[in-house]
């Protein structure tokens, strides 16, 4: 055997049995990855991000970029058409960044468009609208949202989804009784088409995109920003739980409890087994009876 062919041999089988060792250490000390590695990373990304939002906001700079990113977008799509539109397009988002498991093999073969817009663009406390580009973060959001005392009024519970998924991707595990499903809380929509036109839809503007955006997966173009309602938010939330001993007189209660969205803003149900639940009902209040707030309120 040559000297070469044995040497990358060798090189071949180190690089293997590094990858076994490697993959045994992820399996069975996960901890080491996860306390050591993975917490100290995500705490540090976060930080970096939320730092940035609060700046941004604060000096008020997304606007003025916000046409220009929007441009970029164009070009991008442009460049496209330009190159004969080989393959479909796609976001450049990296599957890491998403919260879905799967990943997108299929953005290897597509045209790559970078969609970069992650900022808060505007507050309109007077027409209770906050306008916003599509990477905006829950989290992100309530951050800006809860110090100025608002909120949205649907605001799904995990902080890495992002306003463009929600709408795009199906947002709908988070559902109101009162407001309907995260994208009837959206009040219009701003896109780039794959002629690389603009184009803003509302319910009075172009209703027919309007109405067929929510669940369309990117094929009917990029989003570029979202008008989202917002509503006043309250210091705590007043948690009533009714408990239920049979699967008939859950919904019974769902029911009732849904109907009356002036008292009830929040309804959820949980069954232990077929004969044990609870259905709870909240509403938001500014102060709280003592001895009654629980840890996730302070
Ligand atoms: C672990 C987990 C927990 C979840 N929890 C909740 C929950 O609590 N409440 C809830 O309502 N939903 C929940 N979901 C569902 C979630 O809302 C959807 O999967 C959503 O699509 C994920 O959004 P994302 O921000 O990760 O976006 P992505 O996965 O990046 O995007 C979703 C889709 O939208 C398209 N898209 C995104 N941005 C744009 C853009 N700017 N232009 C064009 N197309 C775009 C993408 O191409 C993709 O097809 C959960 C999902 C998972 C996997």
């Amino acid at each position: 055997m040559a000297k070469e062919e044995k040497r990358s041999l060798i090189s071949e089988n180190l690089r293997d049995k590094f990858n076994e060792g490697f993959e045994y250490v992820l399996i069975h000390y996960r901890w080491v990855f996860v306390c050591f590695f993975l917490l100290p990373v995500s705490l540090i990304y976060d930080i970096y991000f939320y730092l940035r939002s609060w700046v941004i906001f604060n000096l008020n700079s997304a606007p003025k970029h916000h046409d220009k990113k929007v441009k970029d977008v164009q070009r991008q799509v442009r460049k496209w058409k330009e190159e004969g539109r080989k393959t479909p397009m796609c976001t450049a988002r990296p599957g890491w960044q998403t919260v879905s498991f799967r990943k997108g093999k299929y953005k290897k073969t597509m045209f790559n468009v970078k969609v970069n817009l992650m900022d808060v663009l505007d507050i309109d406390v007077e027409k209770k609208i906050v306008r916003v580009e599509p990477l905006v973060s829950m989290g992100q959001l309530t951050a800006t949202l809860d110090p100025l005392g608002w909120t949205i009024p649907i605001l799904p519970e995990l902080d890495d989804l992002t306003v463009g998924g929600l709408v795009m991707g199906t947002g709908i595990e988070s559902s109101s009784h009162k407001y309907g499903l995260f994208q009837h809380i959206c009040e219009a929509y701003e896109l780039v088409l794959a002629d690389g036109s603009v184009v803003k839809c509302s319910k009075e503007d172009n209703p027919d995109l309007f109405y067929s955006i929510p669940w369309s997966y990117g094929t009917l173009g990029f989003l570029t920003a979202v008008e989202i309602k917002i509503i006043p938010a309250a210091r705590f939330v007043k948690l009533n739980y009714e408990p239920v001993r049979s699967l008939e007189e859950a919904v019974k209660a769902f029911e009732k409890c849904s109907m009356n969205s002036e008292e009830n803003e929040f309804v959820e149900g949980i069954m232990f087994s077929l004969n044990k639940g609870v259905i709870m009902t909240g509403k938001m209040v500014h102060s709280a009876e003592p001895g009654k707030v629980t840890l996730a309120y302070l």
